[in-house]
């Protein structure tokens, strides 16, 4: 554990997985279709198109500015929308509960 002692990973974290849960709000809300939508859907949602898209990992809240150009992008932000748009249709088909 001597290393995980000596330095802070708190900051580190994948800026793809706010944007995600952002689309992922967005994208239910305005879905018609009637599906599950308990915690276990909706976070297996978040995991699967989180798994299809390219992560954006920052470093510090400095590295934000950086992720955040990259968010900006266009063809980011098309993957994200089709990576949640199949992860909703994937989980409802097939949830992982009864
Ligand atoms: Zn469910």
């Amino acid at each position: 554990m001597e290393f995980l002692d000596n330095y802070n990973f708190e900051n580190l974290s994948n800026e793809a997985e706010r944007i995600v849960i952002d689309e992922l709000g967005r994208q239910l809300s305005a879905y018609r279709v009637p599906i599950c939508r308990c915690n276990d859907c909706v976070v297996d949602m978040a995991a699967m198109a989180l798994n299809g898209v390219k992560p954006l990992y920052r470093s510090s809240l400095l590295g934000t500015l950086y992720t955040g150009a990259a968010a900006e992008d266009k063809g980011y932000s098309k993957a994200i929308e089709k990576a949640v748009k199949l992860a909703i249709e994937k989980v409802s088909l097939n949830p992982g509960h009864a």
